[in-house]
């Protein structure tokens, strides 16, 4: 199919999801995507955040296709060496505490996870989240998300959420003495509003809050997770521990995957039944999950993030009003309006994303972005804004 046939039949089948980049990709190596056209883009938006190791890493590849020739799937019904392996090699990842993991298939899954066990250990119902945060769409996670314009069709059936003022710990404290919170639910750089990022004092006085209040703490790390801000969980770099930490997007590399990382003292509450997923834990998603994570150790990955980091900041100069975010999730704000730069970015060979700060562009590279790569970008973002500049003129 042509580009132009592929938009038409997805347009005239599929119900409205995002808006879409105006190509149709075919092909992935490495930070590169191409298109049905022969297009090559270098892509710093990771496939959504989610290619964490580049594009068809062949590690993972070849660890798929072998689990694929072998067993394609059980589900969870039965015991599996390769997803023992997947919850090792998560499991010794996770903070200290955090001994135990469900694997589900999207971070919306994995935060409703979160939410129930909260509440089944608490035997409380309500949960407090913070404006800007966004945590899925399914309706027990819609419920914490802030956008009024997702949740608010369904009100009537989503679960009570309180939503606390980003960075407004007194407005939690307040929430929270009502002693009826089952948990806090939170990310601590909120991407999809701007890669905002908690502070430190305020990370760890909403931890001695919950421990006050029995509260518990959820991380959604769908997007800091698996290594992307240079270490495997961003509360690490907080020096705190959550109760519950959500991973996604980049924990099976592009296979699609979830987990919450479980509190010792949380999962000794957990009865069969209480939980389950048909294919949460399936055998491609566990390969995925076991090779990717390898790569990352092997490689020492994660202490390449903060390299790219500040690499990134060095190319680009005073070209960027500000670098935000940490490691490999990176917000650049501009003093103009980015939607226009994107743009020119695509024409000029190179994917990001936006935000809903009409002035950040968000970067998810991979970890495995090389410092030419880096060079690649700048020059084509200063191409791409000298584009927009003759645009005004
Ligand atoms: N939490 C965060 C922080 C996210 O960014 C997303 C998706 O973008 C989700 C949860 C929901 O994940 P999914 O789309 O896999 O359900």
């Amino acid at each position: 199919m042509t580009t132009d046939e592929t938009i038409a039949v997805e347009q005239a089948l599929e119900i409205p999801t995002y808006s879409k980049m105006p190509m149709a990709l075919v092909r992935g190596d490495g930070s590169y995507v191409y298109d049905t056209e022969g297009n090559a883009y270098l892509d710093f938006y990771g496939g959504h955040c989610v290619c964490i190791l580049g594009h068809c890493p062949p590690r993972v590849v070849k660890a798929i296709q072998k689990q694929a020739g072998e067993l394609l799937f059980y589900s969870n019904v039965a015991h599996s060496p390769i997803r023992a392996a997947a919850a090792q090699s998560v499991v010794e990842l996770a903070p200290d505490g955090l001994g135990n993991v469900f694997f589900a298939n999207s971070g919306s899954e994995a935060n409703e996870t979160a939410l129930k066990l909260a509440r089944k250990y608490t035997g409380r119902s309500g949960a407090v989240a913070i404006s800007g945060g966004f945590h899925g769409r399914t309706l027990g996670a819609l419920a914490t998300t802030h956008k009024s314009m997702y949740r608010e069709p369904y009100l009537d059936v989503l679960p009570e959420t309180h939503f606390a003022p980003y960075g407004d710990i007194d407005a939690i404290a307040d929430l929270l003495a009502s002693g009826e919170i089952a948990a806090v639910i939170l990310e601590a750089i909120q991407s999809i509003a701007g890669m905002r990022m908690a502070s430190t004092s305020f990370m760890q006085e909403l931890r001695e809050l919950c421990t006050e209040h029995g509260t518990m703490l959820i991380l959604d790390e769908v997007q800091t997770g698996v290594g992307r801000t240079g270490t495997f969980s961003i509360s690490e770099h907080y020096g705190i521990t959550p109760d519950l930490i959500t991973m996604a997007k980049s924990l099976g590399a592009g296979v699609p995957v979830s987990a919450v990382l479980v509190h010792d003292d949380i999962a000794e509450t957990v009865e069969s039944g209480d939980q389950g997923s048909t294919f949460g834990g399936g055998m491609l998603a566990m390969a995925a999950v076991k090779a990717t994570l390898d790569q990352i150790v092997d490689e020492r990955l994660m202490s390449r993030a903060e390299e790219i980091h500040s690499r990134l900041a060095d190319a680009l100069g005073s070209s960027v009003a500000e670098l935000r975010g940490k490691g490999c999730l990176i917000g650049l704000k501009l003093d103009q309006p980015v939607a226009p730069v994107i743009e020119a970015l695509r024409d000029h060979g190179v994917l990001v994303g936006g935000s809903v700060d009409p002035h950040v562009m968000r970067l998810m590279p991979p970890l495995t972005t090389t410092d030419a790569e880096i060079e690649v970008f700048a020059s084509a973002l200063t191409a791409a804004l000298d584009t927009v500049a003759d645009l005004e003129v």
